[in-house]
């Protein structure tokens, strides 16, 4: 069935969490599996751009999708973070009644918790929730402590990785542009080729359409009409590290019944930075990569952290950024439609539509019943091959005793220098991202990888060294065009 060229059994459009985590399922089994990803490296779409949390279930109508797979999905987050060496944290979270007109969508989230099954939920008066975070506002609070937060970048480019060395190709840089079924019952996806400005075709029994943004464009060019894409972006301030432990849990607001996201809140990031947002903003279809932030928007954020954080001061901010919901409701509506996860009527395309929040918390679950419908179309035979964990070092030399430090530098003195002072992360880290698996070679894929230009310099300090690095070591001959270069190629 298949020639051993680029021949399929599963193609999935998209390389972000979800792309990434079906694409690590199916690489356990003995057929020929391949990923489209229109940027030059995975998780650049909505994967990189939200709050980073695994929710625990409380939030999501009983019965539906978006609830089943987000208590499941976030069970299963111990064990692929720790094939992966992904880092996770159960921090728990407060979801704050501030008076009593909070109290019934309070009691609200607590029954639809109880009717999902989150489990070890409490309600909690201010004492209590004191005890937890102190100086915490608020007359009651639902504890939930499978809450927990994790670097969404770090999980989607783990979950690749893993798939590359599982035998997975990644097709990056490579934007779909039309899909047909032929006479044999099989798809041919035409793409054009971002590294040679020609085009590629990529056959396949099985197509899984998990271009989130794009989904509905996706969709549409095999004729499935049903459901448009409304994309409601999230803007979120990043406040210095300086902050670490003044925020214990994650604090969030009773979400209104039609808010069309979970209120602005206060989260951890697993590298320490704290995160404020997102605001819930529709935008129109024809901007749904437009990441802008806004001064109306950051204002409103910059009040809000105040109001949760009082000890806030100007210096603490030290970027913002955006995210866009691939909303399945218009503006008009507002609120969340469940997540589409079928196969269509035309048999062998299965569509991943609307995959908003949680969907980072799901992507686990939603690749294991996408497994299943794949396996409709062929037999999925366990390869006795499959290596779980992710090869390398999979921990931050900058979280390692000190004495573990002194025998890998000496081993590999690379090990023994510092490009970015802010994050510490030193030369064998970034030369580890640098030649990646997936061959991904951009700056943006570089920081993602490392956390080098991360902190609070924003680059500086080791941008120079990087460059420096690039062209020694490397071969690279580019010039450093802010803005641009990251979204270039680097040749190497
Ligand atoms: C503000 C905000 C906050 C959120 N917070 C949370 C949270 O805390 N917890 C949680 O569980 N979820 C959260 N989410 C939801 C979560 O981020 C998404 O559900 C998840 O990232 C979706 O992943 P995906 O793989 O479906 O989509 P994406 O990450 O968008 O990936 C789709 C990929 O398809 C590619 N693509 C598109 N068109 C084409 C084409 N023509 N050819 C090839 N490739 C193409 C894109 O480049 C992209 O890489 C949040 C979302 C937002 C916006």
């Amino acid at each position: 069935m298949f020639d051993g060229g680029r021949t399929y059994g599963a193609v999935i459009i998209g390389a972000g969490v979800v792309g990434c985590a079906v694409a690590r399922e199916l690489s356990r089994y003995d057929i020929k599996t391949a990923v489209i990803e229109k940027e030059p490296d995975v998780g650049w779409g909505t994967s990189c751009r939200n709050s980073g949390v695994l929710h625990s279930g409380i939030n999501y109508r009983p019965g539906t999708r978006r609830a089943a797979l987000s208590v499941s999905g976030n069970a299963m987050m111990d064990a692929v973070c720790s094939d992966l060496g992904v880092s996770l944290r159960r921090t728990g979270k407060l979801t704050i009644a501030l008076d009593e007109n909070d109290l019934p969508g309070l009691e609200k989230q607590y029954e639809q918790g109880k009717a999902n099954g989150v489990p070890g939920m409490e309600l909690l008066d201010n004492e209590a929730m004191r005890r937890i975070q102190p100086g915490v506002e608020g007359i009651l609070g639902l504890w939930t402590p499978t809450s927990a937060i994790i670097s969404p970048y770090g999980l989607t480019i783990a979950l690749a990785e893993n798939a590359r060395e599982n035998g997975v190709d990644f097709y990056l840089s490579n934007e779909v542009t039309s899909i047909r079924k032929n006479s044999s019952g099989v798809f041919e996806i035409i793409t054009r080729d971002g590294a040679t400005n020609g085009q590629n075709t990529v056959k396949t029994i099985a197509l899984v359409n998990s271009a989130g943004l794009y989904s509905d464009a996706m969709s549409r060019m095999l004729g499935v009409d049903e459901g448009v894409i409304y994309p409601c972006r999230g803007e979120y301030f990043i406040l210095d590290r300086r902050l670490e432990g003044e925020l214990r849990t994650l604090l969030y607001p009773v979400p209104g019944p039609n808010d069309p996201g979970l209120g602005i809140h206060l989260t951890l990031t697993v590298d320490g930075n704290i995160l404020i947002g997102p605001s819930a903003d529709y935008i129109p279809g024809d901007r749904r990569e437009d990441y802008s932030t806004t001064a109306p928007v950051l204002y409103v954020l910059r009040r809000e952290g105040q109001r949760l954080l009082p000890s806030l001061g100007a210096s603490d901010y030290i970027r913002n950024f955006s995210g866009n919901r691939p909303k399945q409701t218009p503006p008009e509506i507002g609120g969340n439609a469940d997540f589409t996860i079928e196969e269509t009527r035309v048999s062998g395309f299965i569509r991943l539509q609307g995959i908003e929040s949680p969907g980072l918390t799901s992507a686990p679950a939603i690749a294991a019943e996408v497994r299943g419908m794949v396996a409709r179309h062929m037999e999925l035979r366990e390869k006795e091959n499959f290596v779980p964990r992710r090869a390398g070092l999979n921990r931050r030399f900058a979280d390692m005793p000190n004495g573990e430090k002194i025998e890998l530098s000496r081993a590999c003195p690379d090990y023994g220098e510092i490009i970015c002072r802010c994050e510490n992360v030193t030369k064998k880290e970034v030369r580890d991202a640098i030649e990646n698996p997936l061959g991904a070679r951009t700056l943006k894929g570089i920081k993602y990888r490392s956390r080098a230009m991360m902190g609070r310099c924003q680059s500086g300090f080791c941008l120079p060294r990087i460059m420096r690095m690039l062209r020694e070591d490397y071969g690279y001959r580019g010039k450093y065009v802010p803005g641009l270069t990251e979204r270039l190629d680097i040749p190497l």
